[in-house]
């Protein structure tokens, strides 16, 4: 038997990249190959890249430049280091990657991945492999499941992709453009996949999508089931004990979604709705189709179905042609909605988008200030929020042991790191914390054990 093949992904960006990078391990596997953290190991290396934001482009480049003089020793050694460019830079500037940077052997775009065997196989043979198309196949049939191992390896928490691309088109977006066109997955086969990982030990899963909630995947009955008729029937599988999803978008958030949130406990009170600005004006340049008053409905909707529900969102901050009064109205919807958490960007302009090409950039001095400006709300909140959790008592999901020897560190139902000390055997359970003190963004506690309850034992009975 030939020794295994080792295997380096670096990836950038987005959960659905991680994703992406494990779906990949996965398809490998069945060639031999086994996963290194070091890079100077590996046969083997793939940047699973993201263009979303700033000079995504040009920190690909650089890499490849360091992984050069990588595989320059690795040959020395009488070894051959492959490299794979995966993601979104491949799949927006696939040609120019071949023709700039000679030590890449493969690009490959999101939506072909499952080919990485055939086209690594084709680039031993001719030198340089690339696909970039949209294949006619569905990826996620062609995939080999992960093994059992792997599932295990990778802990109590999965991500499954329920939903690909965008139809949205937001201005400053590149999604439509790499990811291409939204497709749902069918429902059976995302409850084979939950199933095969429940078996396997995960505990939480979260479902995501470029846009979740605009998931219409085929059901087994023959309709189209939504986001919120999914959940529930996910809700029903033995050790899945916590639900999320991510990334929502306000306009495609329906009664079904809602009623989930009122009557699953295992759906998580914690929902991401970016909103991107507080102006109306640049929500329309955005090309976002709703106004900061629709989106103070949507969460209204939200806080009428569980008053357990925060809310976490993206802004960007110098939008072209944003005034310092558009920013004060993210500024003051900010201070309205209260967030448990946010990302804020500055907005970077992405070639081949409609903002690209909109005069009025804003200085890049002013992007600076409000970014900081609006970090420093949304810090505040956050604290605020985690401040909250004090003296009270929460149930946390346990996931892996802590950097000190003893401790143990889980999640709250609003993701806050909990450390508390205990023996390994609670990974994987929902137990209740007493929350004693903060520590930057974790909470520190103590086990409430009169009442705990493992999850095993709440998914065995159902509850
Ligand atoms: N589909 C999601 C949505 O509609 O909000 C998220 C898409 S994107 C992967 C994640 C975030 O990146 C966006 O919500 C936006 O805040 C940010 N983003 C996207 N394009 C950007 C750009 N050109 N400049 C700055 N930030 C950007
Ligand atoms: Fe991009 Fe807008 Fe689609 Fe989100 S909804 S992925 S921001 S185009």
């Amino acid at each position: 038997m030939s020794p295994p093949r080792k295997l380096h992904i670096k990836s950038y960006g987005c959960q659905m990249n991680v994703y992406d990078a494990q779906r990949m391990v996965d398809a490998l596997a069945p060639e031999g190959f086994v996963e290194t953290a070091n890079v100077d190991d590996a046969d083997l290396v793939i940047l699973n890249t993201c263009h979303i934001r700033e000079k995504a482009s040009e920190k690909v480049y650089s890499e490849l430049g360091r992984l050069r003089v990588a595989r320059d020793e690795a040959a020395g050694q009488g070894r051959r280091m492959q490299i794979a460019v995966a993601g979104c830079v491949a799949q927006a500037e696939g040609e120019e990657i071949i023709r700039r940077a000679p030590v890449v052997d493969v690009v490959v775009g999101p939506q072909s991945y499952h080919n990485l065997p055939h086209l690594l196989a084709k680039a031993e043979q001719h030198g340089r492999a690339l696909e970039t198309e949209f294949p006619i196949e569905d990826k996620f049939g062609v995939l080999p499941q992960p093994a059992p191992d792997a599932i295990r390896a990778r802990g109590i928490s999965a991500f499954v992709t329920v939903q690909e691309g965008c139809d949205k088109f937001c201005t400053f977006c590149v999604v439509p453009y790499t990811r291409g066109a939204e497709m749902s997955r069918p429902v059976a086969a995302i409850v084979e996949d939950v199933k095969r990982l429940a078996e396997n030990g995960v505990r939480e899963i979260t479902l995501i999508g470029q846009n979740v909630n605009a998931y219409h995947g085929d059901g087994p009955d023959g309709r189209a089931w939504s986001l919120g008729r999914l959940v529930r029937r996910l809700a029903e599988i033995p050790g899945i004990v916590r639900l999320r999803y991510s990334t929502s978008h306000p306009n495609d958030v329906d009664e079904d979604l809602l009623a989930a949130h009122r009557d699953l406990p295992a759906l998580m009170p914690f929902v991401h709705l970016p909103v991107q600005s507080g102006s109306d004006r640049i929500l329309a340049a955005m090309n976002r189709k709703h106004t900061a008053d629709d989106y103070r409905r949507v969460i209204d909707r939200f806080r009428s179905a569980s008053a357990a529900i925060a809310f976490s969102s993206d802004f960007i901050v110098g939008f072209p042609g944003e005034t310092e009064r558009d920013f004060s109205a993210t500024l003051a919807l900010v201070a309205q909605i209260g967030y448990a958490g946010a990302y804020s960007f500055k907005y970077s302009p992405r070639p081949g988008t409609p903002a690209a090409d909109m005069p009025e950039m804003v200085p890049a001095a002013v992007m600076d200030e409000r970014l900081e400006r609006l970090q420093q709300l949304i810090d505040q909140q956050q604290s605020a929020f985690n401040k909250a959790a004090i003296g009270r008592t929460v149930e946390v999901l346990f996931e892996r042991a802590g950097r000190k020897p003893g401790q143990i560190v889980g999640r709250t139902a609003y993701l806050q790191p909990t450390h508390v000390m205990a023996p390994d055997s609670i990974i994987g359970q929902v137990l209740p914390v007493r929350v004693d003190s903060l520590e930057r963004y974790s909470l520190l506690g103590e086990l409430a054990s009169a009442t705990s309850r493992p999850a095993d034992a709440m998914a065995a009975t159902g509850a």
